[in-house]
Parts: structure tokens; C-alpha cells; sequence
């Protein structure tokens, strides 16, 4: 008997690139691999990178360099590269890593069969074209509806909004949004699988919609997969604060199972900054919509993403975004040092702030969001959340699960829970969790 391939698979960056992944691994599967944790037992490494920073960058890098050496163990292994690195990089990757077998770009993955099984055969192949519309859904691969607890649902690619400092529009391509009626399709099918919450994916997803009369837009669409059976619960990300709409605020307030949370990354606090950021929006206009959607479901929990030391960043516009921090109270906040991306408009600009300022800045914003994110776990003490249930926890000795506003909550039950929502009543509010009693199943 043949023994089977082995895929050793490693994802890098956004969930875009975790839900491509899971296509990924339903590709290579129809073409005898199967996914392995260990890249010691693999014929076939596929690294799915990304290229927003200049540390993931790196570390891409840093990790070809250990499997050229487990190449010269094991000469037939083949190595390929995809996602944004391999986009910006194309050709160019080749040459600064030779013994890579294959690299596929953002709108390539209908070629990682063929693709590979040239590689099997000695051949190299770079593969980093952009799709045109129309082509981009059609051939993009689903990933299998076998089930799970939660899974994500691409509904639009790429991004037409060029903010200064990123890298996206330029790997990912222009937005582009699928269609209602194969967003339902593939929603309907994984619930019929079991899955009980589903994650609406995109870079912008608040501009999701074909901009024709009558055709839905984002909201529409919230509306429309609610209906499907079998989804409990309902999630999306990301959003940009400038296209949330009045409608999609009001689908807190009106669809049930739209889970409270959002990830609303404001980038800086400072209207200067944003404004040399290209967002989009100001200050004052991020903080209204803060306060329309709390007051359209006071239970939201806000997450966001910040850039320290972008360049202009003077000590009062750090002092702005540490004051907006406070104001938003976000239940988490990812927070980064702000690194020039080649290609960007940002990397033209003279980066003033120098590299220790930069770090000091954010060892303050992230001390004072450690203590936000302590006091708002606390205040869930005593509280009853729904919680669903995804599986052991990572000790094996409770069950992991989140609040719909997406806290992380561990809990003693029976593992058959998994896939259930659960009232849970808050007993512990740690720093990265909350721990607490199921009340009911
Ligand atoms: S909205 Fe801005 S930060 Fe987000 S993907 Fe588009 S360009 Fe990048």
C-alpha cells in the first residue's frame, strides 16, 4: 500500500489567509496529501505568508532557512511559498531561495494543484498574476464543508483604500465581492455540516455589495445569512470605520444572532495622523460611531488595531490615541510599532520618530490596554454570557469557549458541548480570560 503524502502547512498574518489556508489543505488533499503537524514527516511544506510588517516578512525568511536545511536531508521535499510575500516577492523569491520548489500568489490558488504536481515531477513554478474580476470567485476553491464549531465565509477579497502605511491593496488586488446567493450556498452547506457559528471574512467587508440598484449591500447580506438554518451565530470582520453605515449599525440592534463584538481598528487617535494615513475618517467621526453602535447594543465589546510612532507622530498625537484608547475602552487592542512597507506611499515619507521613542510609546499604550482589558474581564464577574462551546481547553481539563463578544472563557462541562451555546455565568476575570459555571445546557 502507498504511503500517503504528507502536507506540513504554516499560516502566517490575517484570517484571510487562515480561511485560504483551509482551502489550501482541501486542494492538496485532492491530490493525496494529508496535512501533518510535524514538518519532520513531510513531503510537501507550504508556507502561507504575510507581509504586512516587516518582522512577518523576516520571519518568513527565517523559516525557509530551517527547511533548506531539512531539504538537504531529504532532497525530494518540496517547498512552495504563497500568500502576500510570495505576491510581492514573485521571481525575485526564487533567487534569494533557490531550492523553493513553487511560489503562488493571492489570486493563484487555483494553480496549487498543478502547481505542485510539476513540482513532483522537478519542475519550478512561479505563479503571481492577477485575476481579473470576474474570474476571481469563479476560480477561487472552496475549502470542504466538514464541519467544526466555527468557520470563516469569504465574502469579498482585496481593498481599493490605500491606506498609506499598507500593503494590502497592492498583494490582494482591488475589492471584489461574491455574490449573495454563493455566500448563502456555502453558509447553508456548512451549517448542514454541523457548523454552528460562521465568521463573514474580508478586508473591508462594510463595502461588501456589487454598488448596482437593488443589489444588497452589507447589511442586506448580515440579513440574509441570519436566515439560514443551523447558523447560531454570526460574526464579521474586518470593518473599516468609515463605511460602516447606519444600516449595518442597526443589524446589532435588530439580528439576534449577530454576535456583540466588533473589530473596529482606529490606527491612531490623532486627526493629523489619520489624516497623513489616508483613513478616511477623523477622530470625532470614529468616537460617533462608537457611540451609535453602543447605543444600538450596549453590550458590544470593541477591538481595534493601533500603530505606534507612524511618521508625524509627535509626543501629543501618541497622547491622542492613548486618550482614545481610554475613551473607546477596547476589550482588546493589537498594537504594533509602526515598519515601512516598500511600495507604500507611507515609506516616501521621512520616518522622524526614532526607533526607542517608538518602543517607549508602545510599552505605554500597551500597559494601559493590559489594564482596560483587566478591568472590562473583571466587570463580566457575576454576569451571564452565551457562550459557545469550541472544545477542551488548551489544558484538556475544562472547556473552551467565547462570549458573544468574543471573550475567551474557559468552564468545567462534558466535551460533548462542543457546538452548543451555553449560558455561562462569570465567576473569574482574568487578564487573557474569563473563567466561569455553566448554568444550563
Ligand atoms: S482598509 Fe487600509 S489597512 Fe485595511 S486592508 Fe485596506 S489599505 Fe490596508
Amino acid at each position: 500500500m502507498n504511503k500517503a503524502k504528507k502536507l506540513y502547512l504554516e499560516t502566517f498574518g490575517c484570517q484571510m489567509n487562515v480561511s485560504d489556508s483551509e482551502k489550501i489543505v482541501t486542494l492538496m488533499k485532492g491530490i493525496g496529501y494529508q496535512q501533518t503537524a510535524d514538518p519532520v514527516d513531510a513531503d510537501l511544506v507550504l508556507l502561507n505568508t504575510c507581509s504586512i510588517r516587516a518582522t512577518a516578512e523576516q520571519r518568513v525568511y527565517g523559516h525557509l532557512g530551517k527547511f533548506k536545511s531539512m531539504k538537504k536531508q531529504k532532497p525530494g521535499l518540496i517547498i512552495g511559498v504563497g500568500g502576500c510575500v510570495a505576491q510581492q516577492e514573485g521571481e525575485r523569491l526564487l533567487k534569494k531561495a533557490p531550492f523553493v520548489n513553487l511560489v503562488f500568489g493571492t489570486h493563484n490558488l487555483h494553480l496549487l494543484q498543478k502547481m505542485v504536481t510539476g513540482a513532483e515531477q522537478g519542475k519550478q513554478s512561479v505563479a503571481t498574476d492577477f485575476l481579473d474580476d470576474e474570474k476571481r470567485f469563479d476560480l477561487f476553491p472552496h475549502a470542504e464543508s466538514e464541519g467544526g464549531v466555527s468557520r470563516f465565509v469569504t465574502v469579498m477579497q482585496g481593498c481599493d483604500n490605500f491606506c498609506a502605511y499598507c500593503i494590502v491593496p497592492h498583494v490582494r488586488g482591488r475589492e471584489i465581492s461574491r455574490s449573495a446567493d454563493k455566500v448563502i450556498e456555502e453558509v447553508a452547506a456548512l451549517a448542514a455540516a454541523g457548523v454552528t457559528e460562521v465568521t463573514l471574512l474580508g478586508q473591508n467587508v462594510n463595502s461588501y455589495g456589487f454598488k448596482e440598484p437593488g443589489a444588497p449591500d452589507f447589511a442586506d447580506l448580515l440579513r440574509l445569512v441570519a436566515q439560514v438554518e443551523g447558523v447560531e451565530r454570526l460574526r464579521f470582520t474586518t470593518s473599516h470605520p468609515k463605511d460602516i453605515s447606519p444600516r449595518l449599525i442597526a443589524c446589532f440592534a435588530e439580528i439576534e444572532k449577530l454576535a456583540p463584538h466588533i473589530h473596529l481598528p482606529a490606527q491612531s487617535g490623532s486627526d493629523a495622523v489619520l489624516k497623513k494615513m489616508n483613513r478616511g475618517y477623523t477622530r470625532a467621526q470614529y468616537l460617533d460611531k462608537v457611540r451609535a453602535l453602543r447605543d444600538a447594543c450596549p453590550e458590544i465589546q470593541f477591538t481595534g488595531d493601533m500603530i505606534v510612532g507612524f511618521p508625524g507622530e509627535d509626543e501629543a498625537a501618541f497622547e491622542q490615541t492613548m486618550e482614545l484608547i481610554e475613551e473607546v475602552q477596547y476589550a482588546d487592542l493589537f498594537s504594533f510599532i509602526y515598519s515601512a512597507r516598500p511600495g507604500t506611499r507611507a515609506a516616501e515619507f521621512p520616518d522622524e520618530v526614532k526607533r526607542a521613542e517608538k518602543q517607549a510609546r508602545l510599552e505605554r499604550l500597551q500597559a494601559a490596554q493590559k489594564r482596560i482589558t483587566l478591568a472590562r474581564n473583571e466587570s463580566f464577574v457575576g454576569r451571564v454570557q452565551r457562550v459557545l462551546v469550541e472544545g477542551p481547553s488548551s489544558t484538556g481539563d475544562a472547556l473552551f469557549g467565547r462570549t458573544g463578544g468574543n471573550r475567551a472563557t474557559v468552564m468545567d462541562g462534558d466535551p460533548v458541548l462542543a457546538g452548543r451555546l451555553v449560558n455561562v455565568r462569570i465567576t473569574q476575570g482574568l487578564q487573557t480570560l474569563l473563567k466561569g459555571e455553566i448554568l444550563d445546557v
